[in-house]
């Protein structure tokens, strides 16, 4: 009796601590931006090369998802002021009517409704546009584990 709850609590630990290291490593968005949900379906947060926004749905091996009439919005808490953004379909993601503000280093706060009548799920991205170092992916979207994050050297 005594053995098997040793044996209970050593799987409790050894699960605890494998949860947690899966948490600490950030999974890597396929269009190499930020994935901002912790569960699928999956939505990547990517910044386009004229700075709009697209998001993508995935599941939970990452693999794209079509499109089932999720309405997004998203403000850009630029230092200039705030900016909203609208989304509209467009290759099977959900591209933004207008450019993130000029600059970085802003909180982008996403809406994302399953349904235009569901309620809002929120998710927050510290927008840094540098690339990182080791990842070699925008730091907005960096996919190293904590041990790594904390060597990053933001300079502002
Ligand atoms: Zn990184």
């Amino acid at each position: 009796m005594k053995k098997t709850i040793r044996q209970l609590l050593l799987a409790s630990i050894t699960l605890a601590a494998s949860a947690v290291a899966f948490a600490a490593k950030p999974l890597a968005g396929p269009k190499g931006g930020k994935i901002v949900t912790t569960a699928a379906p999956h939505a990547e947060f990517f910044v386009e090369k004229d700075r709009k926004v697209t998001i993508t749905f995935y599941d939970q091996s990452l693999k794209p998802l079509a499109l089932t009439g999720q309405v997004v919005t998203a403000v850009a808490e630029a230092k200039t002021g705030k900016v909203g953004l609208e989304f509209a379909a467009k290759g099977g993601s959900l591209v933004s009517n207008v450019a993130l503000p000029k600059g970085d280093d802003y909180t982008v706060v996403l809406q994302v409704r399953d349904t235009a009548s569901a309620r809002p799920k929120i998710y927050r991205v510290e927008f840094h546009d540098e690339v990182c170092k080791e990842c070699k992916r925008a730091e907005y979207a960096c996919a190293c584990d904590d041990t790594g994050e904390k060597k990053h050297d933001h300079k502002h």
